[in-house]
């Protein structure tokens, strides 16, 4: 199948998802998301509509976001970010996803703030305890909470997160929707998104809540 039907029945699989769930499918964004993806193919998924896109690296993602300059697209930042590229990544991200740790939220605050802006960010979450994987653990995120509100070059939007693999994800989509509840208040009106979901588990986070889908597979195929 092609990009354009493949966005066709996730649109349609989604609207199903949400109307299940009682939701709007107006408020639930599809990002694509681009790691090891050729621009040419980031061009057809334009061209069938789509307008956001996630990257998971920034040289690789400054290559394509250039290449693709012609476009109104919309980039986000979604992997693991290291400190020296945080600079960058706000220079040509118009988010990050992946804040995972006050370090990181604090070097994006710097820069931000040095530019005289405040950045909208999400803050990743370890839900499944996992060693391997990166983002803030529960209680750490809780205990962070009160030094991540005093940083005003942040805007933040909401939560993200990765379930285990191979694990029923939905738990961790109603637990990283319970932490947005907790916290909600902390940050003002505008922190309400939930980016969780991929190709495997998309109609279960919308389900459960999510506004920011990240979809690779399902849209470009396996990678190579
Ligand atoms: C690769 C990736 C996705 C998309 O995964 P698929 O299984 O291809 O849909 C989503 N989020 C992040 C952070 C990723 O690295």
């Amino acid at each position: 199948m092609g990009i354009r039907e493949n966005i066709q029945k996730i649109r349609e699989r989604i609207e199903r998802a949400a109307l299940r769930a009682g939701r709007d499918p107006g408020e639930i964004k599809i990002m694509g998301a681009t790691k090891t993806v050729p621009p040419g193919k980031i061009r057809e998924a334009y061209q069938a509509g789509l307008r956001l896109f996630g990257e998971n690296r920034v040289q690789e993602g400054l290559k394509k976001i250039q290449e693709l300059k012609d476009l109104p697209l919309e980039f986000h930042f979604i992997g693991v970010l290291q400190s020296n590229k945080v600079r960058k990544a706000v220079e040509n991200f118009s988010a990050i996803h992946s804040v995972a740790s006050l370090k990181l939220a604090k070097k994006i605050n710097s820069v931000a703030l040095e530019k005289g802006m405040s950045y909208p960010v999400f803050f990743e979450i370890n839900l499944g305890a996992e060693e391997s994987k990166s983002g803030f653990p529960p209680e750490v995120f809780f205990s962070s909470l009160e030094e991540l509100y005093s940083l005003p070059g942040l805007k933040p939007l909401g939560l993200m997160t990765i379930p285990p693999l191979g694990e029923n994800p939905r738990p961790y989509f109603v637990k990283l929707r319970e932490i947005l509840e907790e916290v909600r208040e902390t940050f003002g009106p505008e922190f309400k998104e939930l980016s969780m979901g991929m190709s495997d588990d998309y109609e279960v986070a919308v389900e459960e809540g999510a506004t920011f889908l990240r979809i690779g597979r399902a849209i470009f195929g396996e990678r190579t």
